[in-house]
């Protein structure tokens, strides 16, 4: 039995046929038009899935379902992507009852962080741990909560936005009109504005972390307060949800230790419960197609 995974990214829509033990058998991958209209993505990712499932023999008989993760905000009742800030033309989006229309087989949404969570959960570095913590901060942050071997969704589907928890004023303006947000502060988009701007020069979020491995005067400080800010997020959401490990995925875990180093140093020293202190803070492992497989998965998982 098989289950086709589909990722809905800013950038690419990614999708995998997965067996029933976790081995992906076939995967493709298109571009995706923020400029086109939904519709007109959902039938070029129809076409693509049904070409894929076509090409590795698999039919609605061997298929036990579709598994989508989304960008959200998601209203799972309705099956529905509602208004994701990076697809400007997706607005209350029924992708369940639009796919469904292709395919007699059970379809499950769910928000891309958590279908990343429970990737790392079945397959990386969160294979055997029950309570799991899984942070991505890239172009925005977001986090998968696994719950004593359950994903928790939320009654929306959107547990876990911990993008928009406010973690220092002064930072000031988010784009959802709080100050302050851990992801105004600390996602790659954040890191890469903020930096250009104090040295007057285009800079990526890999540059500012070589300046900072090279002690640039300027970026040191900038970067030396950003990186105890991720730390303080890190202390509410251990203190929080109690997790035996925290794992963190997105493009800018990929900075290493320079990331990881502070962040267990401030959780090791401010975490409340002292064994909750040394809660390991991991790389994530599957990086790039923890989207697909944890698609995939949720459908496995049932
Ligand atoms: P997406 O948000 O589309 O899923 P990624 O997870 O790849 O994309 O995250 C993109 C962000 O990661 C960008 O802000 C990029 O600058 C940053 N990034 C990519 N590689 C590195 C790196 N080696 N060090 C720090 N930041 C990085
Ligand atoms: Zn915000």
């Amino acid at each position: 039995m098989y289950a086709l995974g589909i990722d809905i990214g800013g950038t690419k829509t990614a999708m995998a046929i997965m067996n029933a033990s976790g081995t992906i058998i076939a995967h493709d991958q298109l571009k995706t038009s923020t400029q086109a209209a939904p519709e007109v993505m959902l039938d070029r990712i129809i076409i693509c899935a049904k070409k894929l499932l076509e090409k590795s023999d698999v039919t609605e008989k061997t298929l036990l379902g579709i598994g989508i993760g989304a960008p959200g905000p998601l209203d799972l009742f309705r099956g529905m992507i509602t208004y994701p800030p990076n697809l400007p033309l997706w607005r209350e989006v029924r992708i369940v009852d639009y796919i469904s229309q292709h395919f007699s087989v059970p379809i499950h949404l769910e928000n891309d962080a958590s279908a990343a969570a429970l990737a790392e959960h079945h397959f990386g570095a969160g294979h055997g741990h029950k309570n799991i913590l899984f942070v991505t901060i890239s172009t925005g942050i977001g986090a998968g909560i696994i719950a004593n071997n359950t994903l928790i969704s939320g009654g929306r589907g959107n547990a876990g936005d911990v993008g928009h928890m406010v973690v220092d004023p002064s930072f000031g303006l988010c784009v959802c009109g709080q100050l302050g947000c851990f992801e105004h502060i600390c996602s790659g988009t954040a890191i890469s504005r903020e930096a250009s701007r104090l040295k007057k020069m285009p800079l990526s979020t890999k540059d500012v972390f070589q300046l900072y491995q090279e002690k640039e005067p300027v970026i040191t400080p900038y970067l030396d307060k950003v990186l105890e800010r991720m730390g303080m997020a890190f202390v509410s959401l251990i203190n929080t949800l109690d997790p035996e490990i925290v794992i963190i995925g997105g493009g800018v875990s990929q900075a290493g230790d320079i990331l990881f180093e502070p962040i267990r140093h401030y959780v090791t020293r401010f975490t409340l419960n002292k064994d909750a202190a040394h809660t390991p803070i991991v790389p994530a492992k599957l990086s790039q197609t923890a989207g697909v497989i944890g698609a995939a998965a949720l459908i496995l998982n049932r």
